[in-house]
């Protein structure tokens, strides 16, 4: 399976990856129906081998929000039409007031949360269970794991974030939660079956009713870069590209990102200065240059961050699915 020795990387939060040339295509923001919220910055608990924006106990470089800075861009994209909200990080329970802050979101829509699951205590879910059922909305844990077992998982995340990440995941079991394993995909493709198999047995074992497995294609920026490999200058999306392909399978047609440093195209790019889109949301609804290598991840493998876990996708490992429930 290809398993590798973790080692914490130092590496930029900003993405180097820009395309040079004028052949840039644009993408529009077709309507906004799905704000994202960066609630912890690049501070994280851990720093795993593989982070694309390098996040990390020690990096400020995009900071906590506060609880008032999310409710106004909450009551903005509420107003602008927004469907759900998705929050990240870093750690988002790495924050404070998560709790306040996701009851907040959960109360105007759907909503979910990525999260490694190691910060989850009883008292956490319990709440947030609570807060979930009174307000008629959907609470979704996307916990990010990159192995089934500490073996596996450990090389990529650190030791011991196995072992408190599957904690996190029988508490969510326990409190009613299905959550959403996210992995990226660090492995060989002909060890793909038995990386399902050891995952669906992981999420039995932890008393999940429902598996819900997500593989992720790697973002080649931040950490990732490091780790495995630069894109290659073939790795771009040109105008040509772009001629009758649907831009709704890419999520800066429909999406933006908030963070302390205002809005920014994309839960990929947030780390990237030239994402800046403007302060206020009604300020950033123009469209976005595709001048970033990472977006030819997004081009071949679609809407890589939403909560889709069904479909085949193209790329590495085409044709592998995610399991459907047992
Ligand atoms: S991949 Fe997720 S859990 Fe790992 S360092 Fe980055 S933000 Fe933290
Ligand atoms: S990284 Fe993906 S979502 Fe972000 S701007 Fe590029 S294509 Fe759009």
């Amino acid at each position: 399976m290809g398993t590798t020795a973790f080692r914490v990387i130092d590496a930029p939060t900003a993405p180097e990856d820009l395309v040079p040339g004028e052949d840039v295509p644009s993408v529009a923001l077709r309507r906004l129906d799905t704000l994202w919220i960066q609630i912890t910055g690049t501070l994280c608990n851990i720093q795993c081998a593989h982070c694309f924006i390098s996040c990390g106990p020690a990096n400020h470089d995009l900071e906590m929000m506060t609880r008032a800075q999310v409710k106004a861009y909450l009551d903005e994209a509420r107003e602008l039409g927004a469907k759900e909200y998705y929050f990240t990080g870093g750690e988002p329970f790495m924050h404070r007031e998560a709790v306040e802050i996701l009851g907040d979101a959960v109360a105007q829509g759907p909503t979910t949360v990525l999260t490694n699951a190691m910060l989850l205590r009883e008292s956490t879910v319990e709440r947030l269970a609570q807060r979930a059922k009174e307000t008629g909305h959907e609470l979704t844990f996307r916990v990010s794991l990159d192995g089934f077992d500490a073996a596996t998982n450990d090389a990529i995340r650190g030791p011991g974030a196995f072992a408190q990440a599957f904690e996190g995941i029988k508490r969510l079991a326990r409190h009613g939660f299905t959550p959403i394993v996210t992995a990226t995909r660090t492995w060989e493709c002909c060890g793909e079956k038995a990386m399902v198999a050891g995952f669906e047995r992981m999420l039995k074992d932890a008393g999940v009713r429902e598996v819900r497995l997500k593989i992720l294609p790697s973002l080649r920026i931040g950490r990732e870069k490091q780790r495995s490999r630069d894109y290659t200058p073939c790795e771009r999306v040109t105008a040509k590209m772009m001629e009758g392909f649907d831009t709704a399978n890419l999520i800066c047609s429909t999406a933006r990102i908030v963070t302390d440093r205002g809005v920014r195209v994309c839960p990929i790019l947030v780390g990237a200065e030239d994402a800046t889109m403007g302060q206020t949301l009604k300020e950033s609804l123009g469209p976005y240059p595709l001048r970033h290598r990472a977006c030819h991840t997004c081009y071949t493998n679609g809407a890589i961050c939403s909560n889709a876990t069904g479909a085949a996708q193209p790329g590495a490992c085409s044709g592998t699915t995610s399991p459907k429930s047992p």
